[in-house]
């Protein structure tokens, strides 16, 4: 499937041109149309299958064809495990967002703390972070999730590997809006504590397993 037939947004086709890809990855190919739907995904796929552009161009899709449901609150959330992580896929959403009027920024641990409550402050649309120091941030009220439209669950076993389940549960409940979104992705899904987080995260989520099946 090329990215053309997804009827994305020019802006989108546009970036997508810039990275130079032409055609989808099948993880891409199945779960792009129905996070474009507005429905809730759960998702696995292999390492380097393509799974990072599989939620930012649903998620850019929506920032850019929708109305934001607040002006102060991030549009939209990506947790990931690891600093690492979290550095890569802030890198790729720069990309996307270059030629945009939309903002995004990183919290990760290990960071300056100040530092993250200032760029907050800016009410950046697009939000990459590790779970335990967003909620550093909720906490301490430098951010609000009501308005949250979108929120992504990248490396999701990784994060409860890392013992991040209780973070995961308080920005959940934090980002409460009735027309919430989420996309959950994790390479394994047959895994208790995997499918019990999915099932309080996600309501009548679409699945889409490239390799495995269900
Ligand atoms: P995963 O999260 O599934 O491990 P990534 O999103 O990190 O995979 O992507 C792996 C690599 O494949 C990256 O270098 C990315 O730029 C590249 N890639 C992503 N989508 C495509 C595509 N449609 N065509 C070619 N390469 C792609
Ligand atoms: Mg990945």
């Amino acid at each position: 499937m090329l990215f053309e037939e997804f009827g994305f947004d020019n802006r989108i086709l546009k970036s997508i041109g810039h990275l130079g890809f032409d055609a989808a990855t099948e993880i891409q190919a199945r779960a792009i149309p129905e996070a474009m739907a507005g429905r809730d995904l759960l998702a696995s796929s292999k390492t380097g299958s393509g799974k990072t552009l599989a939620y930012l161009l649903p998620a850019l899709h929506r920032v850019y064809k929708k109305k934001a449901l607040s002006k102060r609150d991030p549009r939209v959330v990506v947790l990931v495990p690891t600093r690492e992580l979290a550095k890569q896929v802030f890198g790729q959403l720069r990309l996307l967002l270059a030629a945009s009027r939309f903002t995004s920024i990183l919290i990760q641990g290990g960071e300056n703390f100040n530092d993250q409550h200032k760029q907050l402050q800016k009410d950046p649309h697009f939000i990459v972070a590790t779970p335990g120091r967003l909620v550093d941030h909720l906490k301490q009220r430098h951010v609000f999730l009501e308005g949250l439209e979108l929120l992504i669950l990248d490396e999701a076993d990784r994060m409860l590997d890392l013992g991040f389940a209780e973070a995961m549960r308080a920005i959940n409940a934090a980002a409460s809006h009735r027309q919430r979104q989420t996309l959950f992705f994790s390479a394994t899904l047959d895994n208790t504590q995997v499918s019990e987080i999915a099932s309080e995260l996600l309501r009548e989520p679409s699945r889409v397993a490239v390799g495995k099946g269900f």
